[in-house]
C-alpha cells in the first residue's frame, strides 16, 4: 500500500463533527452527557486511522457510528454485574467469596429500603450498640464469651493487635507469616497496627521454648496464625493451639488466633479436612480468634473477632472500630446466615457455599449431563460437549491442597475460526457473565458452582456469546 492510498484513505474519513450527526449518535447526544459522546467518536476514528495506516479499507460512516454507540452503550452499562460462575472454585475471591442464601438475601431486602433497628434496642427504646445484633447468636453458637464484627478479617487483626499490642511486641513463629491474596501480609498489618512483630523458630520448624525464649517485658501477645493458603509438609514442627494457650497463660499474656476461614459447621464427613473448628479454637484455650465471614462460614464480607469480655470491650472502646464498622445491610445478612447454624442440618443445606463444597458425586454429573444436554441442544454442531471427570477447589485461600471431584461440560467450538479464547471473551460480556476455564482449546463449565437454576440463563448467554464470537470473526480486526 502507498503512502498516496493512505493519505487518501485518510481523507475519506468523516470529521468528528459530521460523525455525530449519523445515527443513532444525535439520539444518543440527547441522552448522554455531551463528552461521554464525543469521546466514544474520536476514539473509535483513532482506531480507524490505525487500521488504515496497517493496511484496511476504511469503514464507513454509518459502520463507524454503530461501533461508536457500541463504544458508549459499554461506558454506560453497569460496572458491577450478575457472573455465573462456572469455574468450580467455590470462594472465589475476584468473583465476591461466597454466594448468600435466600434467607441472608430477603434479610437485606428487609432492612434496605426503611430504616431498621440498627442502633436502637426496641425493647427499652434506648440507645442500642450495632454490635450487639449478632453476639449471641455468635455466644451459642460458639461458646465464646463476646464477640465483634467489623468490616474483613483483615480488619478484625488489625483492630486486636492496634488494641493489645500497639507501642510493644507480639510473638509469631516464622512458619506462619502468611500472605493471603489481595495483600494481606502479616508483618505489614502488624506495622500497621503499631506493634512490633518478633519471629521466633524457622519457617519449618517452631518449638514451645521458641516462643518463651522470646516472652520480655514488652510482649503484649502470642499469635498463631492459620496458614490457610498453604501446607507445611515433610520436616516441620508447629505448635498446637492448646501449647500455645498454656504458655501465654502462664505469663499472663492474651493468645491471639486467626483463624482465616473459621468453620462453624464441622465438613470432615465430606473429605474436608484441614481447617480448624472455630469451636476447637476456643476450646484450646486461645483469648481472642479472628476469621472472615465470607469463606467457609458462607456469609457476607466480615471479620469476626470472638474471646474474652475484657478484651473485647477494649476494643469496642478503640476509636479505630469507628473506621472499620460494617454496615446495616452486612449484618442483617450476618445474622440470618448465623442464625442457619443454630441448626447444622439447615446451614448444610441453604448455605450456598457450603451446599457446594458437599454436594455428592451423583447429583454432579448428573447435573453435567443435563447442562451438556442444554447446550448441545441449543447450539447444534456448533460445539462439541462432552461430560468429563474433573477438580474443583475451595478458594478464598482455604483448603489447599485439598481437589473436590467433580463433574465438568467441556466445550469446543467446531468451526475453526472461533477460538475459545474469544468465547470465553464474549461469555465475559454477557448479562449475566459466564465465567469457565479455558485450557488448550477448549473451556470447561463446572457445575459444582452452578445452580440448576441458572442453567437456562447459562445457556441463553453462551448461544449469544457463540454468535457474537463468530461474528467478531467476520468483520476481521476491529475491536
Ligand atoms: C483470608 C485471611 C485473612 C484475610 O481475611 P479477609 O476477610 O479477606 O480480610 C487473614 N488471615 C488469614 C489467615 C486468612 O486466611
Amino acid at each position: 500500500m502507498s503512502e498516496a492510498q493512505i493519505t487518501e484513505r485518510l481523507r475519506r474519513l468523516p470529521a468528528v463533527d459530521r460523525l455525530l450527526q449519523v445515527p443513532p449518535l444525535p439520539d444518543l447526544l440527547g441522552q448522554w452527557p455531551k463528552e461521554l459522546v464525543v469521546g466514544a467518536v474520536r476514539a473509535v476514528l483513532d482506531r480507524q486511522r490505525d487500521l488504515i495506516r496497517q493496511g484496511e479499507e476504511p469503514l464507513d460512516a454509518p459502520a463507524l457510528a454503530g461501533h461508536a454507540a457500541a463504544r458508549i452503550a459499554a461506558s454506560t452499562r453497569t460496572s458491577l454485574r450478575r457472573v455465573i460462575n462456572a469455574t468450580g472454585v467455590v470462594l472465589h475471591t475476584n468473583l465476591g467469596r461466597a454466594p448468600l442464601g435466600t434467607e441472608a438475601v430477603e434479610a437485606i431486602v428487609a432492612v434496605a429500603g426503611g430504616y431498621s433497628s440498627l442502633e436502637m434496642d426496641l425493647a427499652s427504646g434506648k440507645r442500642g450498640e450495632r454490635y450487639a445484633h449478632v453476639v449471641r447468636l455468635l455466644q451459642v453458637l460458639t461458646g465464646a464469651e463476646d464477640s465483634l464484627v467489623v468490616n474483613n478479617n483483615a480488619a478484625a487483626v488489625l483492630l486486636v493487635l492496634h488494641t493489645l499490642a500497639r507501642g510493644r511486641e507480639v510473638v509469631v513463629s516464622r512458619g506462619q507469616l502468611v500472605e493471603i491474596g489481595g495483600s494481606f501480609r502479616i508483618p505489614e498489618v502488624m506495622a500497621a497496627s503499631g506493634a512490633t512483630l518478633v519471629e521466633v523458630g524457622t519457617t519449618n520448624k517452631t518449638y514451645l521454648r521458641d516462643y518463651e525464649q522470646a516472652i520480655g517485658p514488652q510482649t503484649a501477645a502470642l499469635l498463631r496464625v492459620h496458614t490457610s493458603n498453604y501446607r507445611l509438609v515433610g520436616f516441620t514442627r508447629q505448635v498446637t493451639a492448646a501449647e500455645l494457650a498454656g504458655l501465654g497463660h502462664r505469663y499472663g499474656l492474651p493468645v491471639i488466633e486467626d483463624l482465616g476461614s473459621g468453620l462453624l459447621a464441622d465438613l470432615s464427613p465430606w473429605g474436608i479436612r484441614g481447617e480448624p473448628l472455630v469451636t476447637s479454637s476456643l476450646q484450646d484455650g486461645m483469648d481472642v480468634v479472628t476469621f472472615s465471614g465470607d469463606k467457609l462460614l458462607g456469609g457476607p464480607q466480615v471479620g469476626i473477632i470472638l474471646g474474652q469480655r475484657k478484651y473485647l470491650e477494649d476494643m469496642k472502646r478503640n476509636n479505630l472500630l469507628r473506621a472499620l464498622r460494617v454496615d446495616k445491610l452486612t449484618l442483617a445478612a450476618l445474622e440470618a446466615t448465623l442464625r442457619l447454624y443454630l441448626q447444622p442440618d439447615r446451614a448444610l443445606a441453604q448455605v450456598p457455599a457450603l451446599r457446594m463444597l458437599t454436594v455428592g458425586p451423583e447429583e454432579l454429573e448428573a447435573r453435567a449431563a443435563k447442562l451438556a444436554g442444554l447446550l448441545a441442544r441449543a447450539c447444534g454442531p456448533a460445539v462439541g460437549v462432552e461430560v468429563i471427570r474433573g477438580f474443583s477447589q475451595a478458594g478464598g485461600g482455604s483448603l489447599p491442597g485439598v481437589d473436590l471431584p467433580t463433574f465438568v461440560v467441556q466445550v469446543q467450538p467446531q468451526d475453526a475460526g472461533v477460538r475459545v479464547e474469544a468465547l470465553a471473551a464474549e461469555l465475559r460480556q454477557g448479562d449475566p457473565a459466564v465465567i469457565g476455564r479455558v485450557r488448550k482449546d477448549m473451556l470447561f463449565l463446572d457445575v459444582r458452582t452452578v445452580p440448576e437454576g441458572d442453567f437456562a440463563e447459562l445457556v441463553r448467554c453462551f448461544q449469544a456469546a457463540l454468535v457474537r464470537a463468530g461474528a467478531r470473526r467476520a468483520t476481521g480486526s476491529y475491536r
